[in-house]
């Protein structure tokens, strides 16, 4: 009896997302009500973070999964992450659909959540940068690799996506859901994805984690290159030492809570 709910839920849920039915309609217009102010509020600090951290400039854009339905994501409207405050974040689909769009711009390259949310039930946040220091990883055939504790999530490898294997010669931005999907794929179970010649994805099991990673993403980049131009072998984190980081580094961990806070006050008083 568990098993056979299981499955018409199951059913359900993907006839919601993908069919062509009548009750997609209604749903897919159907908002899933007012966030929490506080949960909305970490979504704002998360862009003023990543602006003032180096992570995102002008451009890039952070989501997080709606709280009250796993079919949903929360997204500001295409503005620049610094300025972003609670009256700017959107509810979409994951269509990438915009709820209520009451004529505000959205980014074009929200494709890219959209295809996390729907390949990763683990995933609650979905970061996309122009990181700059991963970018010459994302040319070279130097693999990103963990050299400190804190980029342990980089292990064992980041994978790189290219777009031209999908769509041969793009304009290089994920702009329809065909290479939203095959960044996914490339991203598959890991926590970060570079973007060859653009920047990444970085994820998480929440926003203040993937927040985390991110900074930490760019700070690896940066100390990695700074080892390679001393020479010789570099003696990266251990994959067996990346796990044991990784066991203690989860969305509830004091480390990660308490760089948060300190990030988010620091963001927050302008
Ligand atoms: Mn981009």
């Amino acid at each position: 009896m568990r098993n056979v709910s299981r499955w018409v839920i199951g059913c359900g849920f993907v006839a919601a997302l993908f069919a062509g039915d009548p009750a997609r309609a209604q749903t897919a217009s159907a908002s899933a009500g007012a966030a929490d102010p506080a949960i909305i509020n970490n979504l704002v600090a998360a862009n003023r973070i990543l602006a003032a951290e180096g992570v995102l400039d002008g451009l890039g854009h952070v989501s997080i999964r709606h709280p009250g339905n796993p079919a949903r994501y929360l997204m500001a409207r295409s503005i620049a992450p610094a300025l972003v405050t609670a009256d700017d974040i959107m509810e979409y689909d994951l269509d990438s659909s915009p709820i209520e769009q009451r004529g505000r711009a959205m980014f074009r390259e929200r494709f890219i959540h959209d295809e996390i949310y729907k390949a990763r039930p683990d995933v609650r946040a979905v970061i996309h940068s122009h990181s700059p220091s991963v970018i010459p990883f994302s040319v070279s055939q130097a693999p990103m690799r963990p050299v400190f504790h804190s980029a342990a999530f980089l292990s064992p490898s980041v994978p790189v996506f290219e777009p031209r294997a999908t769509a041969g010669m793009t304009d290089m931005l994920v702009g329809d859901r065909k290479l939203g999907k095959a960044l996914a794929d490339s991203l598959g179970e890991g926590s970060v994805a570079l973007m060859r010649g653009h920047g990444n994805v970085v994820v998480g099991p929440s926003v203040q984690l993937a927040v985390w990673r991110a900074v930490y993403t760019e700070m690896n980049a940066r100390l990695q290159l700074q080892a390679m131009q001393l020479g010789g072998p570099i003696n990266y984190l251990a994959p067996e030492e990346a796990a044991k980081v990784n066991a203690r580094t989860g969305p509830d961990a004091d480390n990660v809570r308490r760089v948060w806070e300190l990030w988010k006050q620091k963001a927050m008083v302008k």
